[in-house]
């Protein structure tokens, strides 16, 4: 049976597509904890997606918890 679900492993290949979604201005806050997870647990993906996912937490507005601030009110 495969895992899924939001919080299912992310591997590898599948972190940069995922990055480049969020860059991409995609608002999925279950695929930037899975990117956060990927990246704590691997240091090849972590010296080339550090800064990425500062990059998107900036753009999304995220606290460090990973919770939206103004869910889209303003
Ligand atoms: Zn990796």
């Amino acid at each position: 049976m495969l895992i899924s679900g939001p919080l299912a492993p992310l591997r590898c290949d599948e972190l940069s597509e995922r990055l480049s979604a969020l860059l991409d201005g995609e608002r999925d806050a279950a695929a930037l904890v899975r990117v956060r997870l990927h990246v704590s647990g691997c240091p090849a993906c972590a010296r080339l997606a550090l800064e990425l996912l500062a990059t998107v937490e900036a753009m999304h507005g995220l606290s460090r918890r990973g919770y939206p601030r103004s869910a889209g009110l303003h």
